[in-house]
């Protein structure tokens, strides 16, 4: 069987990552079933819990005695317009009749002052008599009304504190509520996400590497989603602190890792290179051969045409490589020790003969 190692690296690559996934999925499944059984622990407050409910029952029973009365009142109220109304057009009618009336006797050329003129007036009057007194009646029922509806205001009023007075308490009790849950779950999520941070630093190049980087992704998962949204905010200190926090020990953990890498490699420099010609790695000279990077240093050595005069007997291709990395004096490239080939130094065989490299010698 062909072993096509680039190939191999990715499909592994693919296979652990899949692994890793796959455990962080079922993690969090079942860390949200324990996390919802815990929450059903306690128990969420609700806002009618805090009033005083003897007083409201009180004030609510005032209240609806009076909507009623004031009901009433209206209804009688329409009723009374209904009346003027009707005694409105009774005087209008007798009004129109009594002047047709006074007419008729006008142009019959009867006497002004008559008996029967002064009765008819006098009826008249009654009829206009009526409709004013069904007026006052309006009024007085009207100012009731009004009377009624300033009482309900009171009570209203009186029924607005009362519901003020219990979110006050709603407000206090759901805080402390909230910082109950907060707490309980920051005892489940705080192990799980030292124990995630843990197994990063610790074993990240382990064997079984993608199990724990599966953890760590879940202990990630479970801060972000299980913690983060149920911090108390106290006006956002709690968050921002939090983020402060986060960002200085992310910070510092980065700074503190390329510094200890940077510092590695300037120490690997100052070995000789032979000794660093033997910490070579196939895998690092493979993709350095590859790039056309020195295996030490890292620094790309080609040689661009225009750095070399073209006069000298070489052949073409090796004016574009040089024996040793001009940056940091590795050797790079080398003879085989039996065919006389060049070969890249760092790869385990001769490309001419097979033979092993480490029997050859430059
Ligand atoms: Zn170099
Ligand atoms: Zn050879």
């Amino acid at each position: 069987m062909e072993l096509n190692s680039k190939k191999l690296e990715r499909t592994s690559r693919l296979i652990y990552f899949t692994i890793s996934v796959m455990l962080c999925f079922f993690l969090v499944l079942l860390s949200n079933r324990i996390i919802d059984d815990i929450d059903r622990l306690t128990e969420s407050p609700m806002q009618d819990q805090f009033e005083n409910k003897v007083i409201r029952k009180e004030l609510d029973k005032k209240m609806e005695l009076i909507s009623i009365e004031v009901d009433n009142l209206n209804n009688k109220k329409a009723l009374i317009e209904k009346t003027i109304a009707t005694a409105k057009e009774n005087y209008t009618n007798e009004k129109q009749s009594f002047d047709n009336w006074l007419q008729t006797r006008k142009t019959l050329g009867s006497p002004d002052k008559d008996q029967e003129v002064i009765a008819r007036a006098k009826q008249l009057d009654e009829f206009y008599k009526i409709e004013q007194d069904w007026r006052v009646q309006l009024n007085t029922k009207q100012a009731e009304i009004e009377l009624k509806e300033k009482e309900q205001a009171v009570i209203q009023q009186k029924i607005d504190k009362e519901i003020v007075a219990g979110s006050v308490k709603y407000d206090k009790v759901y805080k402390q509520y909230e910082l109950k849950v907060f707490l309980i779950r920051l005892l489940f999520v705080g192990p799980i996400l030292a124990l995630g941070i843990f197994f990063f630093i610790r074993y990240r190049r382990h064997k079984f590497w993608p199990l724990f980087f599966g953890f760590t992704l879940f202990s990630i998962y479970t801060f972000f989603f299980g913690l983060v949204p149920y911090l108390p905010s106290y006006g956002g200190y709690v968050h921002y602190a939090v983020g402060i926090v986060l960002s200085l020990g992310l910070g510092y953990y980065a700074i503190k890792t390329i510094r200890q890498f940077i510092e590695q490699k300037q120490a690997e420099l100052k070995i000789s290179t032979q000794e660093r010609a033997k910490n070579v790695q196939v895998e690092v000279a493979e993709k350095a051969l590859d790039n056309h990077f020195c295996p030490s240093c890292g620094k790309d050595f080609l040689i661009k045409k225009w750095e070399t005069p073209t006069k000298n007997n070489d052949t073409e291709v090796y004016k574009l490589v040089t024996n040793y990395c001009r940056h940091c004096g590795l050797e790079l490239f080398k003879n085989c020790g039996a065919c006389g080939h060049k070969n890249f130094a760092h790869l385990p065989f001769c490309a001419a003969c097979g033979v092993p490299s480490s029997t050859t010698n430059s």
